[in-house]
């Protein structure tokens, strides 16, 4: 039996309340430890966003409902009321390594991956290049990005074949009022809506059984309405590798079921073409972005051929395409963190199933790391689970050598985030904040009452019977603002993000 069972609650610290932070706590909290009564355990969850959720909340795309919906168990392990979230706390910043070692017995970080992976090609940097995380962290409402997109391009090129990829590409592709259900902030939304994107184009440097996809994710691309997908009979190249990952891998299978069954359909677009195209390509491996007067106007990709490894090399031939932006979508990378180690190479915290290492590659008593800054940016967010597993199973054999906390007590903590002048947020303050963004999407459909009231009010004749749908519609085939307002009138928000990190936080602390 521990002996810090008879004195004191192990005190842990969470940097990160992403999944992997989240997943953690929960670990730690129905170990066997804890549960047989010989350990206690005080965890503090912390947050660099005034949210909690990390990616989950500014990762997933808005049209992804059933990712979104991890949310639910997530929330169901916070709201327990074991686990003290403490949000708008900036590791480095607000509190150092240092301070967390006085403070806690242990440290996990997880603090994920949110960077773009570099792409290194001549032109990367001209206007209209963009990376593929900045674009998701736009739509998706993330308070510490410009507001603004510009949405120009009618020609769009994405780079990489993985689910962040096939998301841009949605994103960008799918006419804006499809999305108004969802959760997408209405800047985004009017931005949408004016896109004139005619063609967006995903571009994989191997073939169609290499693929870095999910085949849910890819089947959904088939879902958006009026986008016709296309693709490429010469694309479809397969190795001795290809044919084996297909006849042994079902997710492969299934996905290159997928791709072909679409290219045979495809002619089928022809008789009733939609007013946007989505294209698929493969073995095309990006060497320069052009530009003209500092803006993209093309993109260069030599043709690959596959090694019969499933590897691909240059053929040595180079086809251009007319683009005026470049997504490049080809992997996230985790960032550098203060006072702890960072490789560079992978992007990670150096360490050994958690435990983090110092130079030297010692473990550094006391200090974990899990999800993605643990292992770097792949698997769904399912595989986290497992990463939390092992960084806690280690955490438990360390913990009656590792150096004790000097201020182990709850109230501590909170007093120095006061003393420096820190607003952090409880989960209470989310709370309030969920439910005021979540009243924020119902109010939405009574905003877009007066247009329909104004539809009614122009004398249609229907004496005021509640036919809103019809008056509106009649206007509306008149009247652009009208057209607004009568689909607005249709559609009931999930909710709708508050995205100013000041406001958040007002909100989440008015009832701390
Ligand atoms: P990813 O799955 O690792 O895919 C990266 C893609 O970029 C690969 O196709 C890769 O090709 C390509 N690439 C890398 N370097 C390149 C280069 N220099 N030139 C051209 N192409 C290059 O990464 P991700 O899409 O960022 O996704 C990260 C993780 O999040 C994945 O596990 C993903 O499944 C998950 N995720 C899931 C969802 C969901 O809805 N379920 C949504 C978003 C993300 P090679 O294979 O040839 O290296």
């Amino acid at each position: 039996m521990s002996n810090l069972a008879t004195t004191r609650p192990f005190r842990v610290a969470i940097i990160g309340a992403g999944p992997a932070g989240v997943y953690a706590a929960d670990i730690l909290t129905k170990s066997q430890e804890v549960r047989d009564g010989h350990l206690e355990v005080s965890i503090d969850l912390f947050e660099a966003h005034p949210a909690p959720y990390g990616l989950i909340r500014y990762g997933v795309a808005p049209d992804h409902p059933r990712i979104k919906g991890i949310v639910g168990a997530l929330h169901k392990v916070l709201d327990r009321g074991d686990i003290r979230f403490l949000g708008n706390v900036t590791y480095g910043r607000d509190l150092t390594l240092s301070d967390f070692r006085e403070f806690y017995d242990a440290v996990i970080f997880s603090t994920g991956a949110i960077k773009d992976a570099a792409l290194q090609i001549p032109g990367v940097e001209l206007e209209g290049s963009f990376g593929g995380a900045d674009f998701v962290s736009w739509y998706d409402g993330h308070p510490d990005v410009p507001r603004e997109w510009p949405l120009e391009a009618k020609e769009i090129a994405v780079l990489g074949n993985g689910n962040v990829a096939l998301d841009v590409a949605r994103m960008l592709s799918k006419h804006a009022d499809d999305l108004l259900v969802t959760e997408i902030p209405d800047n985004v939304y009017q931005r949408l809506k004016t896109s004139p994107v005619t063609d967006v184009h995903i571009f994989g440097r191997r073939g169609p059984a290499q693929v870095k996809f999910t085949p849910l994710e890819l089947r959904e691309l088939s879902h958006s309405k009026d986008v016709d997908i296309v693709l490429y009979p010469e694309d479809f190249e397969f190795d001795a590798a290809s044919d084996e990952a297909v006849r042994t891998n079902n997710q492969i299978k299934t996905m290159v079921n997928t791709l072909t069954n679409w290219l045979a359909e495809e002619p089928e677009h022809a008789q009733h073409p939609a007013s946007r195209r989505l294209h698929l390509h493969f073995l095309h491996s990006p060497v320069e972005i052009t530009g003209t007067d500092g803006k993209v106007s093309g993109i260069t990709f030599e043709r690959m051929e596959l090694d019969g490894t499933g590897r691909a090399r240059g053929t040595g031939s180079f086809v251009e395409y007319p683009v005026q932006a470049v997504s490049r979508a080809i992997g996230y990378f985790g960032s550098e963190l203060p006072e702890v180690g960072f490789d560079e190479q992978r992007g990670v915290i150096p360490n050994e199933g958690g435990r983090v290492l110092d130079a030297d590659g010692t473990a550094v008593p006391g200090v974990y790391a899990t999800g993605w800054i643990k292992r770097g940016p792949v698997g769904l967010i399912g595989s986290t689970k497992g990463d939390a597993l092992e960084t806690i199973g280690y955490l438990l054999e360390d913990r009656l050598n590792l150096p004790k906390a000097q201020h182990p007590d709850e109230q501590a903590i909170v007093d120095l985030l006061e003393s420096r002048g820190v607003e952090y947020t409880t989960w209470e303050g989310w709370l309030a904040l969920d439910a005021h963004e979540t009243a924020l999407g119902a109010a939405f459909v009574s905003d877009a009452a007066p247009g329909r009231k104004a539809a009614d009010d122009g004398g249609t004749g229907d004496g005021g019977t509640g036919d809103g749908g019809t008056a509106a519609s009649n206007t509306a085939a008149s009247d652009p603002a009208a057209e607004d307002a009568a689909q607005r009138a249709a559609v009931i928000r999930q909710r709708i993000k508050v995205v100013p990190r000041e406001e958040m936080v007002h909100i989440s602390r008015r009832r701390s």
